[in-house]
């Protein structure tokens, strides 16, 4: 399906954020939606793409997305949307994977670490264990995340939010209140980091034999002093 019909989408969900459109691009995976498994990916500009463990990367959308026209933007990849609720759902998913952009410019590369991080603490915790979804939606920059996609929708496709909370998007449109301080979000992810506090110290963790504070302290010195008081007052 060719771009163009869902430019409106696009724009829209590029306005709401006030974004600058010249830097980012949006790239469609033209085949059916899988029922589960990813459904939309935000790469930040430069980023050299590896091939994801999921149907939504091919090797066509992989040339589209590396192409030196589109390398230095930030690229935004999901499906088609067949149908007015999926043009709702595709919308918000747009909102959502903009909203990681926003967060990559206020925090740089830190925000793929820690994202990478409280993924990986998850994996250890719920790790294919049915219907996990809802742990991983809580994670600190997927809440602010959703919670820019639901403002959107709430705005611009009110009547569809309804729908959509019932349906697997339902996290796209699920907050009452509108994203906070960006700044917050590192000390938000320790925060939730430490709400796995022994899956985050175990010796399978991301953190191997190194200690979660010495890897805090690489993404950013701040954020092991955070750690360190929450292990010493609590
Ligand atoms: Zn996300």
């Amino acid at each position: 399906m060719p771009l163009e019909s869902f430019k409106d989408h696009w724009d829209r969900a590029l306005s709401h954020a006030k974004a600058d459109p010249s830097r980012f691009s949006l790239f469609l995976n033209e085949e059916a939606e899988p029922e589960h498994g990813e459904k939309a990916h935000w790469f930040p500009p430069h980023l050299k793409i590896e091939m994801l463990d999921s149907p939504i990367l091919n090797s066509k959308v992989l040339d589209a997305l590396e192409d030196p026209a589109s390398l230095t933007k930030h690229r935004v990849l999901t499906y088609a949307p067949v149908g007015d609720a999926s043009e709702a759902v595709f919308a918000g998913r747009l909102r959502h994977e903009i909203r990681h952009g926003e967060q990559y410019d206020a925090l740089g590369n830190q925000i793929l670490m820690l994202g990478d991080l409280t993924d990986r603490v998850l994996r250890l915790r719920v790790g294919g264990l049915a219907n996990s979804a809802p742990y991983y939606s809580l994670q600190p920059l997927e809440l602010d995340a959703n919670a820019a996609s639901a403002q959107f929708l709430r705005e611009s496709y009110g009547e569809f939010v309804d729908q959509i909370l019932e349906s697997d998007d339902g996290p796209l449109a699920r907050s009452n209140t509108l994203p906070g301080d960006l700044r917050k979000l590192p000390a938000k992810c320790v925060a939730f980091l430490y709400l796995f506090r022994e899956e985050a110290m175990s010796n399978e963790s991301p953190a191997k034999e190194i200690a979660i504070d010495a890897i805090l302290g690489s993404i950013a010195p701040e954020l092991n002093l955070i750690w360190n008081e929450l292990e010493a007052n609590s």
